[in-house]
């Protein structure tokens, strides 16, 4: 990535990760979607997100997945198998969906890669048995890190390092709060908000401050509001596709991004404390939230943002999302906010049908 900020460069995820690695530092490859960062930063390991990545040529998937699982899961395989994450010392699969934990399972049981595989069982439910159960895993998980890696951060260790990534994303929640009024366009506000996929939280704090104190002299963008939902915003030029049609992105419910606004813990028992960032954060149906949380979530955003619409931006094949879809979008507009359900593959590139339908449904909301 190499967008910048009006007076910041982005470093791209190679430099990140050859600058962490030369400090003796390791590296694990997460797939999506939610985790710890600090319990990997605690190991001095930089954990750096696999979204796809999109626009490859997936067939080496092509052998161990059905047709019908979703993009995201056969470039992520394609790239492993490929030699992409070759840099990466582990690989961390969360169990949030069926794609992914088929992926799971072949990665364990049939292609054993040269990196060691952690899979992470995530609760489907926000009751206090599954706020234990989440405290299990966690604790599970750092079991398996001492173990390879020799290290046995203490509490103070892992507090701190909790304490910084809750900074990190204090300051994302901040960026998105002004967002209208920082000096960056949808998609560069964007590239700025994944960089948090990648970079280490302090270089992240450095980026977001800077682009905040440029937000003093910027105007307020302009364009019809409107939140996009989903998983992933990829390929990235739906951004600008959404801005020449008019349309002007004021919030996100999108799974890499306006789904991890963790909020900061309060407990000084560093697993339960990362249990409670997780477990606080917004609606996902992966993490179990009805339909009728998500429907409070998204009319509440759109109240505060002002958004006249949702485009529900979807990945083909992606279950827990697609799988609500009717009942909300219904559940919406009864409520008074039009939506519109896009799919894509993410080895597509934009198509003009895609183009066209998201200006007809900012034409129809405006
Ligand atoms: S896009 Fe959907 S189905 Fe695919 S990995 Fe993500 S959550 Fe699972």
């Amino acid at each position: 990535m190499s967008e910048v900020t009006a007076t910041m460069p982005i470093p791209k995820r190679h430099e990140v990760i050859e600058a962490f690695k030369k400090k003796g530092g390791q590296v694990a490859a997460v797939l999506p979607i939610h985790y710890s960062r600090a319990l990997f930063r605690a190991f001095d390991i930089l954990p750096v997100e696999v979204w796809g990545p999109p626009l490859m040529d997936s067939t080496q998937a092509g052998a161990h997945l059905q047709p019908y699982v979703c993009s995201l899961v056969h470039n992520a395989l394609s790239f492993l198998k490929t030699g992409g994450l070759d840099v990466a010392d582990y690989l961390l699969v969360p169990h949030t969906c069926d794609s992914l934990q088929g992926l799971g399972s072949i990665l364990l049981d049939f292609i054993r890669p040269q990196q060691k595989v952690f899979p992470l069982y995530l609760p489907r439910g926000q009751r206090t048995e599954d706020r234990h159960y989440l405290i299990r895993e966690l604790r599970q998980l750092y079991e398996k890190l001492a173990q390879i890696t020799q290290k046995q951060p203490d509490h103070e260790a892992l507090l701190t390092r909790i304490r910084t990534e809750e900074q990190a994303d204090l300051l994302l929640a901040r960026l998105y709060e002004q967002r209208q009024q920082l000096s960056l366009n949808n998609l560069n506000f964007y590239h700025l908000i994944r960089s948090r996929e990648y970079l280490p939280a302090e270089d992240f704090i450095g980026l977001a401050q800077s682009a905040m104190k440029e937000a003093k002299v910027a105007e307020k963008s302009k364009g019809t509001p409107v939140l996009l939902s989903g998983i992933v915003p990829e390929p990235m030029d739906v951004f600008q596709a959404i801005e020449e049609a008019g349309g002007l992105v004021v919030a996100d419910d999108l799974a890499c991004c306006g789904r991890r606004l963790y909020p900061a813990g309060a407990s000084n028992d560093p697993f339960e404390r990362l249990a409670e960032r997780l477990m606080n954060s917004p609606p996902d149906p992966t993490r179990g939230h009805s339909i009728e949380q998500r429907e409070e979530h998204l009319l509440k955003t759109a109240e505060q943002t002002g958004a006249k619409g949702i485009i529900f931006y979807e990945v083909k094949f992606c279950e827990p999302e697609l799988f609500d879809l009717p009942d909300l979008r219904k559940r919406l507009k009864a409520a008074g906010l039009p939506s519109v359900t896009i799919e894509i593959d993410l080895n597509d590139p934009l198509s003009n049908q895609v183009v066209t339908r998201i200006s007809a449904f900012l034409e129809m909301v405006e």
